[in-house]
């Protein structure tokens, strides 16, 4: 099935809260669409809620109420966590694995024949410029290096959602620059991609539309000119900071 171009949106949450054990209300009642195809920006505060959104997506953690769909599949489904590809804020690699292995390990978690996970793998190595550093083990490798082959093996699986947390953070510019062509050529191609970021020049770069978040709670989403037109300013830099003094 071609995930983009269904009516069913990527990702649909209805009164999403969440509240974790020491009693912390990190997302309340919490609202959002992102139709299939979108490329979406998630932006707010240090603690806003957006990692905890992606945990609760990616049923990393328990939510305590609300519900979550993945092209209209309840979110704890195998079938739905199949149809995401999570790249962590966290460069969680294993030190142990070289590229090629990391890549292989993730297609065999996601059940891929070992013929296709080994295609697979030289495909997102040229793609993401890794085939030369294949037997190469992660903390061998640069930091962008490193942060390319995160986004790689959440790609390994073929997910039609990629969600992307902060992935160019601490990045200089030309591996910036790079991330975006990479992840725009995906998009491109039909995955819907979900982006946190810190970067306001980011979000208005890739983002169709852009969510702002702050205190677990939904202040406004539009599309970039939707937001400056909204709140009569010239730029998201200024957006940001109304948006986020009126929720103080
Ligand atoms: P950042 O931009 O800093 O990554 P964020 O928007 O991703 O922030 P979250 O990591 O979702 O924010 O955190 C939201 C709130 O939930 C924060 O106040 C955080 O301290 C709290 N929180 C996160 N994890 C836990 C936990 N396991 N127990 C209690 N509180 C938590």
């Amino acid at each position: 099935m071609d995930h983009a171009t269904t009516s069913t949106p990527a990702l649909e949450l209805r009164g999403l809260t969440k509240r974790y054990d020491d009693g912390f209300l990190a997302l309340e009642d919490f609202d959002l669409t992102v139709p299939a195809g979108e490329f979406f920006g998630l932006l707010g505060p240090n603690g806003a809620g957006k990692t905890t959104l992606i945990s609760a997506v990616c049923n990393l953690i328990r939510t305590t109420g609300g519900e979550i769909r993945i092209f209209g599949h309840d979110h704890r489904n195998a079938d739905a966590r199949r149809l995401i590809g999570l790249a962590e804020q966290d460069i969680n690699l294993d030190r142990f694995l070289d590229v090629e292995e990391t890549l292989l390990y993730h297609g065999g978690y996601y059940g891929m024949e070992p013929a296709r996970a080994r295609r697979r793998a030289k495909e997102m190595m040229e793609i993401f410029d890794l085939s030369g550093k294949a037997k190469t083990r992660a903390p061998k490798l640069s930091g962008g290096m490193r942060r390319r082959l995160l986004i790689a093996r959440a790609l390994m699986h073929e997910p039609p959602l990629l969600i992307l947390d902060e992935p160019t953070a601490g990045v200089d510019f030309e591996l910036r620059i790079d991330l975006w062509q990479y992840i725009r050529r995906l998009h491109g191609e039909g995955t819907t991609v979900l982006l946190t970021t810190h970067y306001l020049e980011e979000a208005e770069e890739l983002c169709a539309e852009i969510a702002l978040i702050r205190g677990g709670q939904l202040l406004a989403r539009d599309s970039a000119d939707g937001l400056r037109s909204h709140y009569g300013v010239e730029t998201l830099a200024d957006v940001y900071v109304k948006a986020m003094a009126a929720a103080a």
